[in-house]
């Protein structure tokens, strides 16, 4: 089984590519650890000298970028290209992406499309489901899919075996590589923010805390919900091999991305609440994009597949 010459699948030297301890120890701090901490200090913080609406103001235009910049930019466009835009949109979109701290682009796209490739069997690299179904490996399964990965992976995904459309994209390589400077900017940008509109250093402090420090965290785990909860709970009206579902609470923060049923169905579907009911503001979004003419080749929803695809399709 840990044999060198029968890699499970999904992990061996074409698909990953080992992560060395320095990185993972960054990973550590930087998605695991800090996240947690960040939360755990915002509820006394709140509840001590509490958060005015300035900062709330701040935190809330720096959540929608960072949310809509992964859910947009970073998953509908670069991974699965749901879409086509001119340069000047996939730039704001992958520097609204950045906003979040999520990784550069290559490497979040490069696990997201290994994820689609193996979801919740062997080789997925965040399924809640790999300890088994019972309640003790379920909760360790879903800690697992949430956060836990980021530190226990050892290899992450290969971005020549992956992503060689982004590898091939001068934009996309300049920005990963610029990368540290745009995780730089998402903080210094709401801290700029609480120092003009409030004219001194307490308000740039409580800005970066509130609106960058506070948001960050929140916005991370908004995201992993995605792939602990909305791979766990929900309903699943689609027929996809895996156990992908929809959950209306992640759908709502995440700007859509919560309805992840169909999303596992046809993945370059721009559209990903497709039935009744199923607000996606993300697809609100690209559909503006499309009406001002700033994207094109939208990949929309197609009826005829949408039926053919639930579980109570009639004969
Ligand atoms: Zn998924
Ligand atoms: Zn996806």
């Amino acid at each position: 089984m840990t044999s060198s010459s029968t890699p499970r699948p999904g992990s061996g030297p074409v698909e990953t590519v080992a992560v060395t301890a320095g990185r993972r120890a960054v990973y550590l701090v930087v998605l695991v650890v800090l996240p947690v901490l960040l939360l755990a200090l915002a509820v006394p913080a709140a509840w001590g000298w509490g958060v005015g609406p300035r900062d709330l103001v701040i935190a809330l235009v720096m959540y929608l970028v960072s949310i809509f910049g992964i859910a947009i930019g970073y998953h509908r466009l670069f991974t699965h290209r749901a879409f086509r835009c001119g340069r000047g949109l996939r730039i704001a979109l992958m520097l609204a992406g950045g906003m979040a701290v999520e990784g550069p682009v290559m490497l979040w796209s490069a696990e997201h499309r290994r994820h689609h490739k193996y979801a919740d069997r062997e080789g997925d690299p965040h399924s809640p489901w790999r300890y088994g179904d019972s309640g003790p490996a379920l909760l360790r399964g879903m800690l697992h899919a949430h956060i836990g990965w980021f530190y226990t992976a050892r290899r992450r995904s290969n971005a020549q075996h992956w992503v060689p459309d982004l590898l091939a994209d001068p934009d996309v390589r300049r920005f990963d590589a610029a990368y540290p400077a745009v995780v730089l900017a998402s903080f210094a940008l709401p801290a700029a923010a609480g120092g003009l509109w409030s004219m001194s250093w307490a308000g740039a402090w409580s800005a970066l805390f509130w609106a960058g420090l506070v948001r960050y965290a929140v916005v991370h785990h908004v995201t992993w919900s995605v792939n602990s909860v909305a791979h766990t709970f929900g309903d699943r009206p689609f027929r996809t091999r895996d156990r992908s579902s929809n959950v209306w609470w992640v759908a709502m923060l995440t700007l859509g991305e919560g309805w992840h049923n169909w999303h596992h169905v046809e993945p370059t579907c721009a559209r990903h609440g497709v039935l009744k009911g199923q607000f996606d503001p993300s697809a609100r979004l690209i559909r503006w994009f499309e009406q001002a003419g700033w994207a094109y080749a939208v990949r929309w929803p197609i009826p005829s597949r949408l039926a053919a695809h639930r579980h109570d399709r009639p004969g």
